[in-house]
């Protein structure tokens, strides 16, 4: 067994992983050893569908030290007009620069293809851990100065590495919509199983490649509310549309007298969008999308909403409430893997262990940076988790609204920390707050929507504790 030191021992070089190394690095002067079973940095993006695309902007996405892409706007496609959004091959390519950056400074060392095993326990002044390469399967034991970084707590899971929890009948096809790009022939019919991120994004594909809509029939267990993209990008030139979002949104919740007025405005307003008008959402998992994307999804007509499926056969389909006929050359995509595990919060900052988790709305490489500098920048734990209440990730639509409850008392809490004022208007991964800064005094127009926020910002806080007790979330 190897034995080797480090001052912090970080599981994970994914986007979390490396955002948070990326602030390390900046705001200390310690040494880091990360390990990650995957070949290279990126996490989930490793074992991404060629055709992913974030559903954020590039602009704000990645670590706070180097940029993502080149902050343009795209020209043709359904998003057009709008920020450019990093492919797999380019969020790939982006983390192994990082990476190398991250070597460059001599304080890194990279454990690739090798597996977090064991805690071992505590010595006197170090924490021992260990870990396994995989493939020379040699066992290192690490003792760690300072804390252990776990950022395999959310868990990503994505249809090529997941499995579907459905059974399928000897000869169905089915297959992960990493598989749809190599396709070489047509089938009689398409079933999108999953109506999540990744299920939008094989409906879109799908759709792109000429497949007729009325050959594709979609299993949505769920209809999901989706966050408007024309909302979230940054750029003075959507200075009215995202300020106008957060201005409105405050309002609207300030205004509210109950859970589903909230939702019927925000929806009204294009705040929330849908797929279907008629019918009302009961997920919410924070994806973005598109005016033009939800105008392309509604070409498909069948849509089967019961349920989730339980078995495939070659001429029926077994769902939770009902069963539908199908077709033996039906071509099954799986799109049913959960993203990100939703599961009870920990204190982020635990003695000797940090798990990050979201500190601001579903923004996870943001919250990954600004833990690395409240853990570099503040004194104990107690503090540190006083400016970092977990922000829930989200299931139901209500935990939108408890999202940005939790959203908007941390920004309160950061807000009287100049330190963390600071920080937070210097790094690339917050969008909007230099956006704010850079208004002028004669810009009145932008002022006023400033003014609207700030008006409504407290008493929307006031109003969600009220609505999210009636809730119960
Ligand atoms: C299709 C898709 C699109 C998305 N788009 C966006 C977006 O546009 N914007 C956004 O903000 N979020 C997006 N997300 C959310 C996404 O979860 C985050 O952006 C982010 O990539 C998650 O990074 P992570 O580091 O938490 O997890 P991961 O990428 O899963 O990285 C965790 C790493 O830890 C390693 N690991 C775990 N356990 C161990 C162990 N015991 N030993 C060694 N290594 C271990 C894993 O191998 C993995 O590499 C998207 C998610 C999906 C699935």
């Amino acid at each position: 067994m190897q034995h080797i030191y480090t001052d912090y021992l970080v599981v994970g070089s994914g986007a979390v992983g490396m955002a948070f190394v990326d602030t390390l690095l900046q705001e200390s002067t310690s040494s880091i050893v990360i390990v990650d079973r995957h070949h290279g940095p990126g996490g989930h993006w490793n074992d991404a569908y060629s055709f992913v695309r974030l559903h954020q902007p590039s602009a704000y996405y990645g670590v706070g030290s180097r940029a993502l892409g080149a902050n343009a706007k795209d020209a043709v496609g359904m998003n057009k007009g709008m920020y450019e959004r990093a492919t797999a091959a380019e969020l790939i390519s982006y983390y192994e620069q990082v990476m190398q950056g991250f070597l460059a400074t001599g304080r890194v060392r990279y454990f690739s293809k090798s597996n977090y095993t064991q805690d071992l326990g505590k010595l006197p002044t170090t924490d021992e851990h260990q870990f396994v390469e995989l493939l020379s399967g040699k066992t290192y034991r690490v003792s760690v100065n300072k804390k252990i970084v776990d950022t395999s707590f959310l868990n990503t899971a994505v249809p090529s590495t997941h499995p579907p929890k459905y059974s399928t009948a000897a000869g169905i096809h089915c297959l992960p919509l990493n598989e749809l790009p190599k396709l070489k022939k047509s089938y009689a019919g398409y079933v999108v199983v999953g109506a999540g991120k990744t299920g939008i994004d094989a409906a879109l594909w799908l759709l792109e490649s000429g497949v007729d809509p009325d050959t594709i029939h979609w299993i949505m267990p769920r209809d999901s509310w989706f966050q408007n993209r024309e909302n979230v990008q940054p750029g003075d030139d959507f200075f009215h549309l995202s300020y106008g979002a957060l201005a409105t949104q405050v309002e609207i919740v300030a205004q509210a007298t109950s859970l589903p007025e909230v939702f019927s405005r925000l929806n009204a307003t294009g705040q929330l969008l849908r797929i279907d008008d008629t019918v009302e959402p009961t997920m919410y998992h924070g994806a973005i999308i598109s005016h033009s994307e939800i105008t392309e999804l509604k070409r498909i007509k069948h849509v089967v909403r019961l349920g989730r499926i339980q078995q495939i056969e070659a001429t029926s389909i077994v769902l939770e409430k009902g069963t539908v006929a199908a077709n033996p050359d039906w071509l099954y995509v799986d799109c049913s893997a959960s993203a990100v595990e939703r599961r009870p919060s920990v204190p982020i900052f635990q003695g000797a262990k940090i798990t990050p988790q979201f500190v601001r709305t579903v923004q996870p490489t943001f919250s990954a940076a600004l833990l690395a500098f409240i853990e570099t920048n503040m004194k104990d734990d107690a503090q540190k988790n006083q400016l970092c209440s977990v922000i829930p990730l989200p299931d139901q639509p209500v935990h939108y609204l408890a999202m940005m409850a939790a959203s908007m008392s941390n920004q309160y809490q950061w807000s009287k920390n100049e330190a963390i004022r600071r920080w937070i208007n210097s790094t690339r991964l917050d969008a909007f707050s230099a956006m704010a800064r850079n208004v002028k005094p004669f810009e009145t127009d932008k002022l006023a929507l400033l003014e609207r926020y700030g008006k409504n910002v407290g008493l929307a806080a006031e109003k969600l504790k009220m609505l999210l007790s009636v809730g119960r979330v």
